[in-house]
């Protein structure tokens, strides 16, 4: 078996790995790059972009776009493989933006031909056998997989975390039905950035709870599609007896997830309570403002409210109808995104709507060192081969006094069994 790292080997974003073995091709993510990063023109890719298809397939682990964002390029008759929820969340995602950006038509189109995935049940794809692993990670439904071909066994990560809410499962998920492995091909995103993982999910579900107990008029900045998060924060809204808002997209998003019958889902966090989200419609006389009336207004002015957002217009022009003269706005995404307004992920828009004095209340999806550390003991591999990180030579750095590290190149081969 051979892998080839087609992007990804030295940043974070863009990644696409391909396992090859007698011409049989299983692709791993076909994403886009993130913003800001050096910028490498699509790679004409044999078997995916060009030459003979008959023999390939592609996995997505997630919905992120650093992983998905490519994935309407793909030629028609090559099969798509991904988790069912995942698959409905970002067609919920793609349906809003379809008029807008042509690019979410067409992935709109591919996700409904899309194959799909059971966690824990292996699937075979000519010479591959496929075990998907549902995995914790800032979106829902997302996965590892372990695949085996040509007698080796690899544990292909994906993006993932241990300090989410269901991050410690993957031990006893590796005992029961994983085993040891050969390799590991592992995300590194967070080498380099330690202090982001210092709270965990639940942590900052706690923390949520006594703000909204202290603040009357709450304004949370957070991503559509960051799951546990959305549902930790309408829980605790819930609890506090404060009304939780959200606009229909973003309710569609929960309902989904409600609806749809996931291994995760069975746990109280993601079922409605004795108050459903209050959700925001647009004015029909006004197009693109939600509509507010006095009843609305003066209902918010004695309740108080936890009101879900995004950076736009709209919203901006929302919050200055709302009560409350002090609100207390909250960024629940990566603060990378407002604070060096040099730096190429700076969002301006997310900066303005957001102003000054918001409290920070974020944790990493991604995995920390030390338990990066925990699963390579728990999977003993022969080889580690770091992706989806801007410093591979710090991961090296810091794990190569205990396992082999295999530092790969973009679009360079490495064949299994001679490293
Ligand atoms: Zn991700
Ligand atoms: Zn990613």
């Amino acid at each position: 078996m051979r892998i080839t790292i087609h992007r990804g080997a030295d940043q974070i974003g863009g990644t696409i790995t391909e396992y090859e073995h007698n011409g049989w091709r299983l692709f791993v993510d076909f994403g886009e790059q993130l913003p800001g990063a050096p910028i490498s023109d699509l790679p004409d890719i044999e078997g995916l972009t060009k030459g003979d298809f008959s023999k390939t397939a592609v996995l997505v682990t997630h919905y992120h776009g650093d992983h998905i964002g490519n994935i309407h390029r793909i030629p028609d008759y090559i099969p798509v493989y991904m988790g069912a929820l995942g698959i409905e969340i970002q067609k919920i995602t793609s349906g809003r933006l379809k008029n807008i950006d042509k690019k979410h038509a067409y992935l709109l189109e591919r996700l409904n031909r899309a194959n799909i995935f059971r966690a824990g049940i292996i699937f075979e794809f000519g010479p591959f056998r496929i075990l998907p692993i549902v995995i914790d990670h800032s979106a829902f439904d997302a996965y590892a997989f372990r695949i085996e071909a040509d007698s080796i066994k690899i544990f292909h990560t994906g993006d993932f975390r241990m300090h989410g809410l269901r991050g410690k499962t993957l031990f006893s998920v590796i005992d029961s039905i994983i085993g040891k492995v050969d390799y590991v091909v592992c995300e590194g995103t967070n080498v380099i950035r330690p202090d982001v993982t210092l709270q965990s999910e639940s942590e900052l579900q706690r923390l949520m709870e006594k703000d909204f107990k202290q603040h009357k008029f709450n304004i949370v900045f957070l991503s559509s599609t960051n799951i546990d998060r959305l549902f930790s924060i309408y829980h605790a809204a819930l609890k506090i007896g404060i009304p939780f808002i959200v606009d229909y997209y973003q309710k569609d998003i929960m309902d989904v997830v409600v609806e749809k019958e996931h291994i995760w889902t069975k746990s109280m966090l993601y079922r409605y309570g004795s108050r459903m989200p209050m959700v925001l419609k647009y004015d029909k006389e006004n197009p693109g403002e939600y509509f507010t009336n006095k009843k609305f207004i003066s209902y918010l002015e004695q309740k108080g409210y936890v009101l879900i957002v995004r950076s736009n217009p709209s919203f901006d022009r929302l919050i200055e109808r709302l009560p409350g003269e002090s609100k207390q706005c909250y960024l629940s995404m990566w603060e990378g995104y407002v604070n060096d307004p040099s730096s190429p992920s700076y969002n301006v828009n997310l900066a303005f709507s957001l102003g000054k004095g918001y409290i920070y209340r974020h944790t990493s999806g991604h995995c920390d060192i030390k338990s990066l550390h925990n699963l390579f003991t728990k999977l003993s591999p022969k080889a580690i081969i770091p992706i989806h990180t801007d410093s591979p030579n710090s991961f090296a750095g810091i794990f190569n006094n205990q396992w082999k590290i295999v530092l790969m190149q973009d679009g360079i081969p490495l064949i299994y069994n001679n490293f």
